[in-house]
């Protein structure tokens, strides 16, 4: 369903009326978690005046330690439900429990299965079953073609919105959280006609690389990009070091505006 042997034209995910696709080079920004409402608010804000035309920020936060905060839940579904109101960002926000996904799926726009659960086939059919975009990350350690299965097991339930999203490949560097795969962007958009985004934030680990990775997104046609920001990146709940700051967001909207040109797109 997935594969581009029977569907040769590349296809366009629309999120609340936003295209992801081969037109254009979609920017969602927000914050990793969504912490406060004010914060979500201010990040709301910096994403958008970088351009941004989607909201991403976490409720539910899938963390390596059962330590770290681990996201709001349905108070931070809410916060996302309000800034929305308030911005007119559509929201993408993950969901890691299959029991979960109808009352994510009530107030986001589009759904987000994270890099942990990228092979968690109920929570894929779960989501592949509720009528909302869904987009699905690379698993870390997933093999291009694992990850169209991986696909193929929420287009089997009859929904064919998908988006998906490179955001680094575990290798032995240690330099990078995770390593970016640029070229799993043309190899999967040639065996699938779904929309390919970067992740830049999640793959670095680090903001200093942001930039750079998402030029390197944008230069390898990426449909999209989905990046951190937040207003108070010290104190950050989840991940602060990868998440752009006020100071970025000139380069990072200048990147937007200016290199999607150059590939041929808007
Ligand atoms: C995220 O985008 O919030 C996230 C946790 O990403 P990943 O699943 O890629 O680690």
């Amino acid at each position: 369903l997935v594969s581009r042997d029977n569907h040769p034209e590349r296809s366009t995910v629309r999120v609340g009326g936003v295209p992801i696709g081969p037109d254009t080079v979609t920017l969602i920004a927000g914050p990793c978690a969504v912490e406060t409402p004010q914060q979500t608010l201010e990040a709301a804000l910096m994403a958008k005046s970088a351009g941004a035309t989607l909201l991403r920020g976490g409720a539910y936060k899938p963390r390596t330690s059962p330590y770290a905060f681990q996201g709001l839940g349905e108070a931070g579904l809410r916060i996302l439900a309000d800034v929305r109101e308030e911005t007119g960002l559509p929201v993408v926000t993950e969901v890691v429990d299959a029991h979960d996904v109808e009352l994510v799926a009530s107030y986001a726009d589009m759904l987000q299965v994270g890099t942990r659960n990228a092979q968690n086939f109920a929570l894929l059919q779960a989501v592949g079953s509720v009528g909302k975009p869904v987009m699905l990350k690379r698993g870390m350690n997933a093999t291009i073609e694992e990850w169209l299965m991986a696909a193929e097991y929420i287009a089997q339930r009859g929904n064919l919105d998908i988006v998906l999203c490179e955001r680094g490949i575990r290798t032995f560097e240690t330099a990078t959280r995770n390593t970016l795969d640029v070229s799993a962007v043309p190899v999967a958009q040639r065996l699938s006609h779904l929309p390919v985004i970067i992740d830049p934030s999640h793959s670095g680990g680090r903001r200093d690389l942001v930039l750079p990775l998402t030029r390197a997104a944008v230069a390898v046609g990426a449909d999209g990009v989905i990046i951190d920001v937040h207003p108070h990146p010290e104190q950050a709940l989840c991940d602060g070091p990868q998440a752009l700051v006020d100071g970025d967001l000139v380069e990072l909207a200048r990147v937007m505006r200016e290199l999607p040109a150059i590939v041929g797109r808007t």
